[in-house]
């Protein structure tokens, strides 16, 4: 029977884990942590680093894990790195479920950068009103350009000192619309949107407001990651769970 890891901390982890729970499929679904309140979930979770790759190879083995599924967001680099290198080691089974990188459409103002020291350094010149879409994690980086009025919004309430001398923090764990978010960046008299290239349609909004409201986009290219097989629906996963259990893996 198979026995399922699913690396989460994302929308499609948390869909997943509903499709493997309504199967009956032995399932447990791995967060990192950085969520004060993650929404309850109809399979086994555990939370937490697994101590990098030997760790997490240690995890598969002792746990009897079969099948392994990231589906953590495409910018967590690090956690995917450590599951191709994991499952190359122990012989588990691996797949990535992820969002195709999102494609500007005609009225798109981007600007790619490559990483976020990239976007730091596209900031550079007179005060701006910037709104930054970016997890609490990075942020810091971007008190080298302490000029811009910034906007930020968060999961959680931050629990340490943001270390921007002008911003506004707005406290929301979406799903955002189109409509709010525009209305947010009118209230804000953002004239420039920062944002991870995450893909997706639960971030999308603040790239189409951005389009509707003519704004320029710094948009961060994601991280470069090993080589490993992808999909991009919870359906193909079931098959290659499927598939991967005949052969007896
Ligand atoms: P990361 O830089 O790739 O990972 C750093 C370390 O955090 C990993 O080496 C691992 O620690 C631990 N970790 C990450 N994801 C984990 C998971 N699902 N289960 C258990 N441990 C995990 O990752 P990150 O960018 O900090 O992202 C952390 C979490 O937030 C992920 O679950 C990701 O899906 C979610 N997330 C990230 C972003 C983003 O923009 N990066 C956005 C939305 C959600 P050990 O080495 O000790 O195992």
């Amino acid at each position: 029977m198979p026995n399922i890891l699913i690396l989460g901390g994302t929308t499609e982890a948390s869909a997943l884990a509903a499709a493997l729970a309504e199967r009956g499929l032995a399932t447990t679904l791995s967060y990192a942590g950085r969520v004060a309140n993650p929404k309850p979930q109809p399979v086994d979770v555990r939370i937490g680093g697994f101590g990098g790759v030997e760790g997490l190879a240690a995890y598969l083995r002792d746990a009897g894990v079969t099948h392994l599924v990231d589906a953590t967001h495409p910018f967590a680099a690090q956690m995917s790195a450590n599951a191709v290198a994991a499952t190359a080691q122990t012989g588990v089974a691996h797949l990535a479920l992820t969002r195709p990188a999102w494609v500007p459409e005609a009225g798109d103002r981007w600007q790619y950068v490559p990483d976020i020291a990239g976007a730091v350094v596209a900031l550079a010149g007179p005060a701006r009103r910037v709104m930054l879409g970016l997890g609490r994690m990075h942020v810091d980086a971007f008190a080298a350009q302490p000029q811009h009025h910034y906007l930020l919004r968060f999961v959680d309430p931050p629990r340490e000192a943001i270390g921007l001398p002008h911003r506004d923090i707005v406290v929301d764990r979406g799903p955002f619309t189109v409509e709010s978010d525009t209305a947010l960046m009118r209230a804000h008299a953002i004239d420039l949107v920062v944002c991870k290239n995450a893909g997706g349609r639960g971030a999308e909004a603040k790239l189409i407001a951005a389009r509707a409201l003519g704004l320029p986009v710094l948009m961060i290219d994601r991280p470069h990651l090993p080589e490993r097989t992808e999909v991009h629906d919870v359906a193909a996963v079931l098959r290659w769970i499927d598939h991967t259990a005949d052969r007896g893996v």
